[in-house]
Formats: C-alpha cells, sequence, structure tokens
C-alpha cells in the first residue's frame, strides 16, 4: 500500500459522531511507511478515551491489510481544527443564560419554523430572548422575520444583533444579502459560527435559540467544541426516512455531551374541521374514516405521514417527546408574512403548543 493510497482510504473514516472524515478535518498529520509498519500520526485532542478508541478501531478496520501492521499515533495537541473543550463561555459575548439548539436529521422538515416561533413564544413569556439563524448554506430569517436590513457593526467591529418583536435577531442573510455561500468548506464555515458568538453584541439575553443547518456538519462540530451549549431539541417529522437522519444528529449531541432537551414532531397529523348544516348527529366516511358529525359539525385528524415516529424516537434517546405539531396552513402562511404565528395567533392551537413547549424548556 502507497501512501496516497492510504490517505484515500483515510478519507472514508469519520470522526466519531460527524459526517466529516478525519483527512479533511486536517487531523491526518503524517503516514510513515517502513517495511511492513504503516505509522499513522494523529492529532486528537479529546480526552474522550472511547471517542479514541473508537477511531483508532475504525481506522485499522477500514485499512483492512494482513500485509502491514498498522500503528496509530496520537499526537499531543498542538493547533489543529480540531480541539474539544477549553474555556467555551469565553467565546461567547455578553451574558447568554440558555443557549438553545433547534436541530434536524434533513432539511424541510420545519427546523426553522419551529426555531422562530420557539423563540417568540419565549419572548412572549417574558424572557429576553435572542434566535440565531447558523443555517449559512440556506438562512432563512430575513424571509421570516421580514427584516432586510444590515446589523450595525460599531468602531470595535462588533455587530449589533437586529431588534424585532422584542427579540434580537442576527442571521448570516443579514450580511451576505441571502447569498448562500455554497462552495465554504470547514474553517472558512467554523471561523464565520464563531463570530457569530464572539462578536455580536448579545447583552443580556435569557435564551439564545440556534437554528442549525441541517444534518452534522461544520457547524456542529464549532458548536461542540467552542460554543457552551446548554441543550438541543430535534425536529422531525414522523416518517422513516426522515428519523434515520434524525438520530444520525441526535446521536452526535449526545456523543458531545449535550444534553437532548426532547423531539419535536412536525407536521404529525392535519386537522380537518368542517360543516354539514342539516346533517346532524350522524357519521359519514372520509378516506374509510367514519368520522362523527355532531350539530352539523366535524373535526377529526388525518395523518399526513406514517404516526409515531417522533414518539418512537423520543423513546429510543430516553428523552421526551416535547409536541407535535400539526400540519398548518396558517404556520405555512406566517412564514412569509413577517411574524411568526405564535404572535399574532397565540390562542390558535398551534400557537398554544408553541407555548406550551416553551414552557417546557424553561422548566
Ligand atoms: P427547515 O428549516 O427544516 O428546512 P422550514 O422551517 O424552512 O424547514 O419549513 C419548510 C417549509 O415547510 C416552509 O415552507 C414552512 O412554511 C413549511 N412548514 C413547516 N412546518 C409546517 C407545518 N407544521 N405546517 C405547514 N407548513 C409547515
Amino acid at each position: 500500500m502507497k501512501k496516497d493510497q492510504i490517505l484515500e482510504k483515510l478519507k472514508t473514516v469519520n470522526y466519531p459522531g460527524f459526517n466529516r472524515d478525519i483527512v479533511s478535518f486536517g487531523m491526518v498529520k503524517e503516514i510513515v511507511i517502513d517495511r511492513d509498519i504503516i505509522t499513522i500520526m494523529l492529532s486528537f485532542s479529546s480526552k474522550n478515551e472511547e471517542k479514541k478508541e473508537q477511531l483508532i478501531k475504525s481506522i485499522i478496520d477500514t485499512l483492512n491489510t494482513d500485509n502491514f501492521n498498522i500503528n496509530v499515533k496520537i499526537l499531543e495537541q498542538t493547533n489543529s481544527d480540531v480541539v474539544d473543550t477549553t474555556n467555551k463561555e469565553a467565546n461567547v459575548q455578553g451574558n447568554i443564560k440558555n443557549i438553545i439548539a433547534v436541530a434536524s436529521g434533513k432539511g424541510g422538515v420545519g427546523k426553522s419554523t419551529i426555531a422562530l416561533n420557539l423563540a417568540a413564544a419565549l419572548s412572549s413569556l417574558g424572557f429576553k430572548t435572542g434566535l440565531l439563524d447558523l443555517d449559512i448554506y440556506g438562512p432563512s430569517l430575513p424571509i421570516t422575520m421580514g427584516v432586510n436590513k444590515n446589523p450595525i457593526v460599531d468602531e470595535n467591529q462588533k455587530i449589533t444583533p437586529i431588534e424585532k418583536n422584542n427579540m434580537k435577531l442576527m442571521s448570516f442573510g443579514f450580511i451576505s444579502g441571502n447569498q448562500a455561500p455554497v462552495v465554504w468548506r470547514g474553517p472558512l464555515v467554523a471561523k464565520m459560527t464563531e463570530q457569530f458568538f464572539k462578536d455580536v453584541n448579545w447583552g443580556e439575553l435569557d435564551y439564545l435559540i440556534l437554528d442549525l443547518p441541517p444534518g452534522t456538519g461544520d457547524v456542529q462540530l464549532t458548536l461542540s467544541q467552542k460554543i457552551p451549549l446548554d441543550g438541543a431539541i430535534i425536529v422531525t417529522t414522523p416518517n422513516d426516512i426522515s428519523l434515520t437522519d434524525v438520530r444520525k444528529g441526535a446521536d452526535m449531541f449526545k456523543k458531545v455531551d449535550t444534553s437532548l432537551l426532547g423531539v419535536i414532531e412536525n407536521m404529525s397529523y392535519m386537522n380537518i374541521k368542517g360543516e354539514i348544516p342539516g346533517k346532524e348527529n350522524q357519521k359519514i366516511v372520509i378516506n374509510n374514516k367514519q368520522i362523527d358529525v355532531i350539530d352539523g359539525k366535524f373535526n377529526f385528524n388525518f395523518n399526513l405521514f406514517k404516526s409515531g415516529g417522533g414518539l418512537e424516537e423520543s423513546f429510543r434517546l430516553n428523552i421526551p417527546l416535547l409536541a407535535e405539531i400539526p400540519y398548518s396552513e396558517d404556520l405555512m402562511l406566517s412564514i412569509d408574512s413577517g411574524d411568526p404565528l405564535v404572535l399574532s395567533s397565540p390562542e390558535s392551537d398551534v400557537g398554544k403548543i408553541f407555548i406550551n413547549v416553551a414552557k417546557k424548556i424553561t422548566k
């Protein structure tokens, strides 16, 4: 085996808990081949022995060779990109009591919608709240909060977050004008993510809600290394495909010792209400389901997907199912209106669900 072949194989070994490989992380410092011994010098700073052993094992399994002895040598940490925790608090401007990440395995499950309404619910309960849209590849806050201006940068190069609806808001979209930096890779993303904490004047906050990009990428890695996360909420839809992805995300938070506060299942069902004037206390059949009509009115929940996925996942992770949010046209329309539903219609069924989740989080 030659050095470049070994390197190619190592590109398929992921850092434990992440979707990114150890070569692109810059952890592989040197490969030495001496007769039948391959030595791989690895920069790895985690004090987590289990993680270390797991990584060594997956390197040996991946190289899978009988002709060589494989020796993985862990180098003392220097300035590698992969640094576990030091003083994470020092990386955050201002005084933020709780930093909570809203995460999902894949896009389009309603994570941004939930992060926004959860932040707004916390704010409506009287907590000083900030919302940081870290979905740098597709920032949504400029649209969902109807914000179309650049934040002010002061003489010390610190950014003042934009205030709306009693919340402090920050999004890559406020700076970039929504030009998604799709070509950004690791170190640049890491730097940008850090700056959202270090260079933004958050001031005093009870809660800072983070809207993460989907999956387990560079933003998540930076957060787990540099930022004192107090908890994470996992958003999923009830169908299986999304759950497979969500599992990876949830497992990543567990591996980096961030406590999981709970699962929110979105688009769990659709509530259908209707009236059939004149039809009193009878049954009608919709989609092979018998529905009661009482005083000319009917009301039932229709499952859009196989149901129960969120509950199943909450059992697996041993964390609560915080809410089952129905498919709601009002919620969908509110996203383009610039005002979160929980503020415009706090008394609606969905509004109440968000307030309820916010109360659970504060507990
Ligand atoms: P993600 O952040 O996971 O990519 P978004 O929050 O951007 O997802 O939501 C994707 C789309 O689904 C948006 O158009 C949003 O308005 C819509 N949506 C999210 N949750 C619901 C819901 N419960 N009912 C109806 N539409 C929803």
